[in-house]
């Protein structure tokens, strides 16, 4: 007999699976036949006997991740429904198909702003200062010359052992997403989903230390190989990763990054074609391709992850300082966080509406969590928004406050005999700044 208890077991399972790349036999296996000299950071991390493997069932490992320990298998891949794994498309398939993409966006944008908006080239060393105008801004070439570099790469696709140094390439894809039957997650309970982009990797790329961002990422290895170590995003790891960002912002060193030594709870694995890797919000990762390596990415934001992502905002600042363009990195994520605010405000992912809630607030949710959480993070969300956007926040937790049943204050419990005079004062010397 199947009970809803035992298929949410089974899911759960299923969730925190991980395939045979999730052993340290196959991590070593991997490395022993890389010719990167970066991976001898990999051997040593793995030596150090700091570093699980991705499939251990060890409870102290797992616990550290939480609910966020991350999955890899087929079966967590976008396109495992339609293909059931077997039927992938060939390098060759999918260096035509981005090539078309590619030129597609050029084409589009000859005249206006040369693809800037959707393509990324990164430089993966950080080798480049970004601080101000100290910064030699490797990103931006002439138009013609990363052009051509991109091109490069994506004929090379078909090429396994192609290396070419600080050139990775992500594209959207409307070709992947339309000819091989993509079946992302979606739903009510999401704040946002991406779509789903392609990221070209060349053999022996070396990502240092860096981490997750704030949604849940799912990336499918359609071509290629790659070994990651994560780490789970521990309070004490996201302070080194802190002060790590702040030390190379100062120094403009590279090697600010380098420690991965210090983290605690790490698991390897190595990631292969058809395999999708799922990764919770603000995991540390370290990446080395050992093949050129063509990834499927898109990222969701659960409304349930909200809080915890308000949480980590100071977290975010130190790494928004290091890179470039942050100011403007920094405002278009203040206007994304207004948004998102709203909506948890106006009880979009609840069962009930704002007028229904009682004084006594006891429904588990993304607006529960906000309601009663909002002391112990608005600072940091203060310091992210505008001027404009502050106003208007305070007005709507105001009019919130206002507009709910009882005379309770629904943060805290103070009693407002008229709401309606009472209640934006007693908000401002209790709840804001
Ligand atoms: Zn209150």
């Amino acid at each position: 007999m199947s009970t809803a208890k035992s298929k949410k077991a089974k899911s759960n399972r299923e969730k925190s699976s991980v395939s045979g790349g999730g052993t340290l036999v196959a991590v070593r296996a991997e490395l022993a036949a890389c010719s990167s000299p970066d991976a001898q950071i990999f051997v040593t991390l793995l030596e150090s006997g700091n570093i699980a493997a991705a499939r251990t069932e060890n409870k102290a490992t797992r616990e550290r991740f939480g609910d966020a320990y991350p999955s890899m298998g087929k079966k967590t891949s976008p396109f495992f429904a339609a293909h059931k794994g077997d039927s992938w498309p060939t390098a060759e398939e999918l260096r035509d198909m981005l090539l078309k993409d590619y030129r597609d966006i050029y084409d589009e944008t000859e005249e206006g702003n040369d693809g800037e908006d959707v393509v990324h080239v990164h430089d993966a060393d950080r080798e480049e200062c970004r601080d101000g105008g100290r910064e030699k801004r490797a990103a931006v070439q002439e138009k013609t010359s990363r052009q051509r570099d991109a091109v490069q790469l994506l004929t090379n696709i078909t090429s396994p052992t192609y290396t070419t140094r600080n050139l990775i390439l992500s594209i959207p894809s409307p070709l992947l997403e339309e000819s091989f039957g993509v079946a992302k997650e979606q739903g009510g309970h999401l704040l946002s989903s991406s779509d789903l982009s392609c990221t070209i990797l060349p053999c022996n790329t070396y990502l240092r230390l860096q981490h997750f961002n704030e949604g849940t990422t799912v990336s499918t290895v359609l071509s290629g190989s790659i070994i990651h170590i994560i780490w789970p995003p521990t309070e004490g790891n996201l302070a080194l990763l802190s002060q790590a960002y702040e030390t190379y912002v100062v120094s403009c060193d590279p090697v600010a990054m380098d420690i991965s030594q210090h983290l605690e709870g790490g698991i390897a694995m190595v990631q292969r074609p058809g395999e999708a890797l799922r990764v919770s919000p603000f995991c540390p990762v370290l990446t080395l391709t050992t093949a050129t390596t063509v990834l499927a990415t898109y990222t969701t934001v659960p409304a349930s992850s909200f809080y915890s992502i308000l949480t980590r905002l100071p977290f975010l600042t130190h790494w928004w300082a290091t890179e470039l363009d942050s100011f403007l990195k920094r405002a278009a994520f203040g206007t994304a966080l207004m948004a998102c605010l709203v909506r948890i405000m106006d009880c979009e992912f609840e069962t009930y509406t704002v007028k229904t809630v009682r004084q006594e607030l006891d429904t588990p949710g993304p607006f529960f969590d906000l309601v009663k959480g909002w002391d112990g993070v608005k600072k940091g969300v203060l310091e992210i928004l505008s001027k404009e956007q502050k106003a208007a926040l305070q007005k709507k937790w105001q009019g919130l406050l206002i507009r709910s049943i009882g005379k309770n204050c629904l943060m805290c419990g103070h009693v407002c005999h008229t709401k309606s005079k009472e209640m934006p004062k007693h908000f401002m010397e209790a709840h804001w700044l």
